[in-house]
């Protein structure tokens, strides 16, 4: 039997335990109980939780790739705080579950019903978890099989799962999908595009986007440092060029840059990359004026503002809001336009 409460927040701020009066992501624990639910919230049974890359690299690296230490350092995190975010990253991803229960408060004004295929859309760096059970850690695709339960706030966005795309690739996708529509946002006809990690997730999505709205005389420049993400770019025949290039070595990428620009520099810096220190490749990259888009978990706002300013780089920079109106309609209906995405993604995260 669940008890029902009245009175929730909103943005879920009754659910924080600590420290008080702060909301659900920067808080260090959150009430994770389940059999207790306000009448505002959404309960969900929970089958597949996506981690974040840079939260899931960090936590590889961190237990060695050892599956039963995952398994240890995901459960530690959430019976800790009541949530899986990352004490490192700060990060967290998403969850696909099945609706259990909406909250009376919420009847008549979401389009949800027990029972419907979700995506959560807000971080679970916020999403109140418990884990009954970790099934399987799928490692190479950052997505853990799990028997669990999450709460959706009130203010809390999800997306239906799409009939015609299988749950885990819809997952995979929608987990970066605020990536591909910033770039829509951002790119403007025949500029010049710099995407780094451009072979992974959402790099990938940003390079099809990219391409579109810069057209036939912009030019999209793929960074990329994983051999067979690099194969998988140029098969995708995204890019106009496609180089292997560490992103943490800004020299280097300063240089190639310059060369493949003849020393215009980038109109727009997208940075899809899932570890530390990149953010001065991304500033060298950027011509004066230009954008620099940090999508990547792994930035220090701190590292992009001073590092901007040392090497006197007038550029607007912008933090990778996961959040654009229409994000994961935009991102689902790429996979719906580009079979050979599709393919690839198909063959990667289904
Ligand atoms: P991903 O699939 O792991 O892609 C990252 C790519 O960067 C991979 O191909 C990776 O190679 C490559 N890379 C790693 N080190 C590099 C280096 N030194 N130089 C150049 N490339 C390098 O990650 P994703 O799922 O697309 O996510 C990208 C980033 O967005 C992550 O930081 C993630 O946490 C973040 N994210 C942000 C939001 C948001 O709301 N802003 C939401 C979700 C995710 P390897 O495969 O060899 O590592």
């Amino acid at each position: 039997m669940i008890e029902v409460r009245k009175g929730g927040n909103p943005f879920g701020s009754h659910r924080v335990i600590e420290p008080k009066g702060v909301l659900p992501q920067p808080a260090s624990r959150i009430d994770n109980s389940m059999d207790r639910i306000w009448d505002n919230e959404i309960l969900v049974d929970v089958d597949i939780l996506n981690i974040d890359s840079a939260s899931f690299t960090q936590i590889k690296e961190k237990t060695k790739d050892d599956v039963e230490a995952i398994k240890k350092e995901i459960l530690s995190i959430v019976s800790s705080q009541g949530k899986m975010k990352n004490p490192v990253t700060g990060s967290g991803g998403i969850f696909i579950g099945t609706v259990s229960k909406v909250g009376d408060a919420l009847q008549g004004k979401i389009d949800l019903k027990p029972g419907d295929r979700i995506a959560s859309l807000v971080s679970l760096s916020l999403t109140p978890l418990n884990i009954e059970e970790i099934i399987e850690i799928k490692k190479d695709i950052d997505q853990v099989i799990v028997k669990a339960k999450a709460i959706l706030f009130e203010t809390g966005l999800y997306a239906k799962l799409p009939a015609d795309i299988p749950p885990s690739l819809s997952m995979a996708v929608l987990d970066v999908c605020g990536a591909p529509a910033q770039t829509q946002r951002l790119v403007k006809k025949d500029d010049t595009v710099v995407i780094i990690g451009a072979g992974g997730k959402s790099g990938i999505l940003c390079a099809y986007m990219a391409k579109q709205q810069a057209g036939p005389n912009g030019k999209v420049i793929g960074i990329e440092f994983n051999d067979q993400n690099i194969a998988i770019l140029k098969s995708l025949n995204l890019c106009d060029e496609v180089v292997k290039l560490d992103a943490t070595n800004a020299l280097a990428c300063y240089e190639m840059i310059n060369d493949l620009t003849s020393g215009k520099m980038a109109d727009v810096v997208i940075n899809n990359v899932n570890i530390p220190n990149t953010e001065m490749g991304t500033i060298l990259m950027c011509r004066h004026r230009g954008i620099a888009y940090f999508f990547s978990m792994a930035t220090s706002f701190t590292k992009a503002a001073l590092g901007a300013e040392g090497v006197g780089k007038d550029i607007d920079m912008l933090v990778g809001n996961g959040y654009a109106v229409g994000h994961a309609e935009l991102a689902l209906s790429i996979l719906r336009e580009s079979k050979e995405i599709r393919k690839i993604y198909e063959e990667l995260y289904s």
